[in-house]
C-alpha cells in the first residue's frame, strides 16, 4: 500500500475534528511529498536537526510539529518557523521558547507535555504540576499554550492505555477554553483509544509511512 492511500484511508477513519500529524521521522523528503500531494500539510519530527533540514527542502506551506523532547539549546533553530511544539516539559524550556519567539517576532504555539505513562523514562509535567505552569505562563508574552500532549505506556494492555488517556482527558477538560483547544494523544497503535478519550490531534507515523 502506498503512502498516499494510507493517509487517505486513515483520514476516512478519523473524525474530521481530529487533526492528523503525519510523523515523518527517519522518512525521506520523497515520502513526505507523497503525503503532501494528497493535500496533507501537518508533519511531525522528533529531532531538531532533521526537522530543520527537511523544512529547508520541502514546500513552505507545510506546518511543522516538533513532537520529540526539545533541548533548550536547540530552540533557536526551530523558532523561526515551527508551527507547534508538543513536548514542552519545563519552565526553563518555556522561558527559552519565549525568548527565541520574541527575537523572531513570533508567538509560538506550545503544548504542555503531561507525564501519564508508567515508564519513568517518559518526559513531562506531572498532572498536579500543570495548574502551576498555567499560572506562571502569563509572564511569557510570546508563547501561546494551546493544550496538552501525552504519550501512553508502550504496552498492549488497552485498559492501561485507556486509564492514562482518561487521566489526561480529565485534566484537559478542566483547563479547556477558547485558547486551550488541543489534546495531542494517540499514535499508530492507540489512536482509536485516544480519540475515544477526547483526542483532538493524533500523531501517526508507521500507519502512514510504514515501519521505521
Ligand atoms: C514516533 C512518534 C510518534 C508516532 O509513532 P507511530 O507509532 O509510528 O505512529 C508519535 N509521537 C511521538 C512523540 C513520537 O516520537
Amino acid at each position: 500500500m502506498c503512502i498516499a492511500d494510507n493517509i487517505k484511508q486513515l483520514k476516512n477513519k478519523i473524525p474530521n475534528t481530529v487533526t492528523v500529524v503525519a510523523v515523518s521521522k527517519t522518512k525521506s523528503v520523497e515520502d513526505i511529498l507523497q503525503a503532501y500531494a494528497t493535500g496533507h500539510y501537518n508533519f511531525g519530527e522528533n529531532k531538531v536537526q532533521e526537522l530543520v533540514a527537511k523544512s529547508e527542502e520541502l514546500p513552505k506551506d507545510i506546518k511543522w510539529h516538533m513532537i520529540g523532547h526539545l533541548q533548550t539549546n536547540k530552540v533557536k533553530y526551530i523558532a523561526p518557523f515551527v508551527s507547534l511544539i508538543h513536548g514542552v516539559d519545563s519552565l526553563k524550556l518555556l522561558k527559552e521558547i519565549n525568548k527565541r519567539a520574541a527575537q523572531n517576532k513570533r508567538i509560538i504555539d506550545c503544548l504542555l507535555q503531561v507525564h501519564i505513562a508508567e515508564e519513568s523514562t517518559k518526559f513531562g509535567f506531572d498532572v498536579n504540576g500543570i495548574a502551576q505552569v498555567l499560572k506562571d505562563i502569563g509572564q511569557f508574552k510570546n508563547i501561546n499554550i494551546k493544550g496538552l500532549m501525552g504519550i501512553a505506556t508502550h504496552t498492549t494492555d488497552t485498559a492501561q492505555i485507556n486509564k492514562e488517556f482518561a487521566l489526561i482527558d480529565t485534566l484537559y477538560n478542566k483547563i479547556k477554553s477558547i485558547k486551550i483547544n488541543t489534546l495531542s494523544i494517540g499514535m499508530s497503535a492507540d489512536y482509536k483509544l485516544a480519540i475515544n478519550n477526547g483526542s483532538t490531534m493524533v500523531r501517526i507515523g508507521s500507519a502512514i509511512f510504514s515501519a521505521r
